[in-house]
């Protein structure tokens, strides 16, 4: 008999949209600034899970709302780009009473922040529980072939990315969920003809696909 405990309360599922909707928005979000635009409801795992919030040299307005003593530099952010960290709760000093308060001025990494990345690439966010919970909730919909073959692809392309991080011999895959997750979004294209690919060609190969797919998105941004 099953775990009743490991059932799906039909309430605790939220639609996430038609996946090759959600695709060819998210990749206009990871080259533009037109936001993710999650219906998080009143969901704020993101703004109380211990995340560094990036913010750019250029968000004038941003930066202005938020108590200089909450911007650190850390290294390796590129230049001129400081990070709020977190409280003694893990939240972020911007929330007061559960909600942003500074909502219509939050910085860029908060509007593009999208937890769907993780049922989108089954990737999981590491020692982010509440991240966990709200992407376990998330069910996409699938009205046309495309929508799975899309998905098909992008649950390849994390796959690869994951079990042979060791076929990249000049780049260095990264091991936070969220950015493996949405290097595996922008190499999804690698795989949209042979989602098994892997399986037939050498890491190699494949890696070099994948490095020419990621190339090509972010030389056309
Ligand atoms: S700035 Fe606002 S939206 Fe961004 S993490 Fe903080 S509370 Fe959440």
């Amino acid at each position: 008999m099953a775990d009743p405990s490991n059932r799906i309360d039909i309430r605790d599922v939220t639609p996430a949209g038609t996946f090759s909707a959600w695709l060819r928005h998210t990749r206009q979000v990871l080259s533009s600034d037109v936001g993710a635009g999650v219906p998080c409801g009143d969901c704020t795992a993101c703004c109380t899970s211990s995340y560094y919030v990036y913010v750019r040299p250029d968000e004038t307005r941003t930066r202005a709302r938020i108590p200089e003593a909450h911007l650190v530099s850390l290294p390796r952010l590129p230049p001129g780009y400081l990070a709020m960290g977190w409280d003694e709760n893990g939240h972020c000093p911007m929330l007061q009473d559960g909600v942003c308060s500074i909502y219509q001025d939050r910085p860029q990494t908060c509007r593009d922040f999208d937890c769907r990345v993780f049922p989108a690439t089954d990737i999981q966010p590491v020692d982010k529980p509440q991240i966990a919970a709200q992407a376990a909730r998330w069910r996409f919909d699938y009205a046309a072939p495309h929508d799975l073959d899309d998905h098909a692809a992008v649950r390849a392309a994390a796959s690869f990315l994951r079990e042979h991080a060791d076929a990249f011999t000049s780049w260095a895959i990264p091991t936070n969920p969220n950015l493996l997750a949405v290097l595996a979004i922008k190499a999804s294209a690698a795989f949209e003809e042979a989602p098994d690919r892997a399986s037939r060609e050498s890491p190699a190969e494949v890696a070099r696909a994948v490095v020419a797919a990621v190339r090509q998105f972010d030389t056309t941004v």
